[in-house]
This record gives structure tokens, sequence and C-alpha cells, in this order.
């Protein structure tokens, strides 16, 4: 029996790699614990028929010597990115029958290592939510209390992992989609400066906002897949190299800062904010310095995100025009079609944001909402820029209350975008941001996880891995 409860990506290759057990063997392990799990949990839309022949192709590279960290390790993929081959829906209706007729860059490399595909996993319609209960599919439920939401829109991936059902996962992140999820499920979930991971051949969302990144039960698994992940690609002119920006060399250690005028607002539940008093005196113990600092349009990120947000959902899910993919309904003409498929493929929340968004690109509204929110996004930028000059990381809680119940919050689509406070931020200053357990708030009897977000400058997630391993102590 392999013990999945502690098992790593490094332990787990370590032991494949002594013949301890093969990959075959650990995909079977797997494979048991979403038999045994997925009917509840709904992590995956789809388990993969051929789980145990890429199991054996890894086994192959154990024994002639080009395995890699990867090789053999058991993934679950959001359903918003493509697999030469495979159904990809977007958890949407709209996306019916279609299946991708190539590799999204992510995947190709991560083929590469010989990574075993479990299977797609569940998410808010085209990732607009944080719930995954906007999935045409069903709600995920949380492995550690299922009265609850798994957090989303990457709900699938972070459950997946959660249940034991993958060791590793892929999801996205627009507004807080891996972090938020990865906080609820008590794992760590990084979402990587804009530009350093391809988004070709993932379903855009938001253009300007959207990461794909990785989640781990630990800061060094989430490390070993991001490594894999990144990187500049031809296929998408908006990556950058590793050098794009200059990393600051420190001579001491880094220094916290923390947004303590921000933390105040009464939405924010006092386990976390307890938590979160706790996490900085543990900082302060090992050694670190933590001070006060002043982001003086912070309070505005929330509105600036659903004003860009939903004009960048409005353009992209364009494409949906029941031609190209998926769906198709017959109207009484080709125009009709369109409104015909539209309405019937789409969620709720996926048409209020459409919605939402061709009103703010619309003339006369354009410059009074489209235009402002990009300015004053600039200006929120240039605070965390100007914040960094002083201090290495900014530190908040990820989320302002542990998960809520299943159904709490669908009538009310604005507290649901509350969810986001903490976490918007890091996508619309193009920052790495990466959420870590840091503890647990005990309701009714169960333990709910609690997260640490760590935010810091373009290009440094090595200073965020680093940080969370003392932290956790990795
Ligand atoms: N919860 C946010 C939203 O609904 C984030 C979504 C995301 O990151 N994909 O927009």
């Amino acid at each position: 029996m392999i013990d999945l409860s502690t098992l790593t990506i490094k332990k787990a290759h370590d032991d494949m790699k002594s013949g301890k057990y093969s990959a075959v063997d650990l995909a079977n392990a797997y494979l048991s614990e979403i038999s045994k799990k997925n009917k509840e949990i709904n992590a995956y839309l789809e388990v993969f028929s051929d789980i145990i022949e890429q199991a054996k192709e890894a086994d192959k590279r154990f024994k002639d010597g080009t395995s890699t960290l990867l090789t053999g390790i058991p993934f679950a993929i959001k359903d918003n990115i493509l697999i030469k081959g495979r159904i990809a829906t977007s958890a949407s209706k709209i996306l019916e029958g279609y299946h991708a007729t190539y590799d999204a860059t992510v995947i190709e490399k991560l083929k590469k290592e010989g990574v075993v595909f479990m299977g797609r996993t569940n998410m808010d319609e085209f990732a607009m939510g944080g719930s995954t209960e906007n999935s045409a599919f069903g709600v995920t439920k949380n492995p550690l209390d299922i009265s609850r939401v798994a957090g989303g829109s990457s709900g699938g991936s972070a459950a997946a992992v959660a249940m034991s059902g993958s060791l590793g996962a892929l999801g996205s992140d627009t507004g807080g989609s891996i972090r938020q999820p990865a906080s609820f499920c008590g794992l760590v979930g990084l979402k990587p400066t804009y530009g350093r991971v391809s988004r070709y051949g993932v379903m855009a969302m938001g253009s300007s906002l959207d990461q794909i990144g990785p989640f781990g039960k630990t800061v060094t698994d989430t490390e070993i897949i991001y490594n894999t992940i990144k990187g500049k690609d031809v296929k998408d002119g908006t990556t950058i190299s590793d050098n794009t920006y200059t990393i600051k060399k420190l001579s001491k250690k880094p220094v916290i800062g923390v947004p303590r005028h921000f933390l105040g607002g009464d939405g924010i539940n006092k386990d976390v904010i307890d938590n979160f008093n706790l996490s900085l005196e543990k900082f302060k113990k090992i050694g670190y310095e933590v001070v006060d600092i002043t982001l003086p349009n912070i309070a505005y990120s929330l509105a600036i995100y659903y004003v860009i947000m939903p004009a960048e959902v409005s353009s992209n899910l364009a494409r949906f025009d029941s031609v190209r993919f998926g769906l198709h309904k017959d109207g009484k003409d080709g125009i009709d079609d369109y409104f015909v498929t539209r309405g019937a493929g789409f969620g709720k929340e996926a048409r209020r944001r459409i919605l939402l968004g061709t009103y703010v690109l619309s003339s006369g509204y354009y410059d009074a909402y489209y235009n402002r929110a990009n300015a004053v996004r600039r200006i929120l930028t240039q605070d965390f820029v100007k914040a960094f000059e002083k201090v290495d990381i900014i530190l908040t809680p990820t989320t302002p209350a542990p998960a809520f119940l299943i159904g709490e919050k669908t009538a009310d689509p604005v507290a649901m975008y509350l969810e986001d406070i903490f976490t918007v931020t890091a996508n619309l200053t193009g920052m790495p941001a990466m959420t870590i357990p840091s503890g647990f708030s005990e309701v009714g009897g169960k333990k709910l996880p609690l997260g640490l977000q760590m935010t810091g400058r373009h290009g440094e997630e090595d200073l965020l891995f680093r940080i969370g391993k003392e932290f956790l102590g990795e």
C-alpha cells in the first residue's frame, strides 16, 4: 500500500526511481481513491481511460534512464486547458462535443516529462466564479468538509489533489482562481508573474489577467511544476524570458510588508485575522522583519477588476458563435442561430458577465468605465512598485473567510465577488502571488484550512518559494 496522504512529488519520484513501486502501481493507487471519492466530490469531469497505458510509458523511462522529476506523476488538468484529441468544455454546455485539436504549451511541456494525465477537472464555467458552483456539470465539494465548496474557479483541480486523486494539478488564475481554492483545500497554489507561463492552448477569460499555474501539497512540489511549465513561448507573444525583470539581490532576510489598513473590513472573519497575526509572529520568530505599508488605492482593486475582467470576457467569448466550436442550435436564420445557441449554451454567470462587459465597452461608456478602470489599474500597480522599494514581499490572508457552504452565496453575485478582495490585485498588477496553508478555523467540529498569500515583485517567484519553505519548514 502506498501512503498517498503523505506522498509528495519528490518522494514519489525517489520511490519509483529506486523501484519501490512502479508508475503503474502509483496510477492504480490514485485510481482507486478516485473511484471511491469522485462520485461524491465531483473533482473530475472525466477520468481518462488510458491512464495505465500512460503509466506504462513512464515506467519505460525509469528503465531506460530518461526519467525526470515529473515522470509518472499523476496530474489533474483544469478543463479549460487543451490536451490534443481529448474533450475540453470549460465546464460549459456551449462546448458540447468539442475535442481539442492541439496541445496547450503547458501540456506539451508536461508530456515531455512523461507525467500521467488522470483527467479533466471541474471548474466554474469559463473560469468565472469562486466556488465551482457555476459549472454546467454540478458543484465540486470540498474534500475536507463536503457541505462546503472547494473554491473556484479551479475547484476541481484543488479537490483532486486534496482528495488524493492526483499529486499535482494545473489551474488558471484570472482573479484568484488558483489561490482561493488552494487555500480552501489546504494546498499551495501559485499565480505566476504575468507572461511567465504560456497561455497558448488555454481558453481565454480575461487575457490581460489570466495566468496558468500549479497546485501542490508542498511549496517544493509547486516549484517543481512551475519550473517545468514556465518559459518564453513563440506561440504566446505576451510571454517573457527569465531575465526580463531584474531580481533584487538581498543582503539580509527578506522584509515583509503588511497593508494593515486593508485588513480591517467587516467582511473579514476573526479566525482569519487571528491566524494571520499568528503567522506574522511566526515569521518574526524565524528572523523576519515585518513592517506596515500603505497601498493607497487598493480599495479600488475589486471595482477595477470587475470592469476590466467582464470587458475582456465579453470579447473573448464572442468566438462561441455556433459555427466554429461545440454546440449548434438552429434559429430562424444565421444571426438567430447565434442568439439561440449562446442563450442555450452559456450559463447564468457567463451571460451576466458578457452583458456587463458589453455595457462597459459600449460607446459612451467606454471612457467612463473601461478606460478609467485601466487608468486606476496603472496607479494601483505603481502603488505596489513603490511599496516594493521598502519591502520584499507583501503578506495578506488569501481569502476573507474559510470555505463557505454550498449555496451560501449563489443568490448574491456581489457577495461572491467580495471573496476575491485579496487575490485580484496580483492579476491587475501582473505580480506573482502564492498561497500557503497557515492553519485552520474550527467550524462545527470540522477543521477548515486557512491560507496566507504572499505577493512578490515581478519575476520573483523564487523568493516566494524560499519564504514559503522557510515558513512551512520544508
Ligand atoms: N473569482 C474570480 C472571478 O469570478 C476569479 C476568477 C478566476 O480567477 N478565473 O472572476
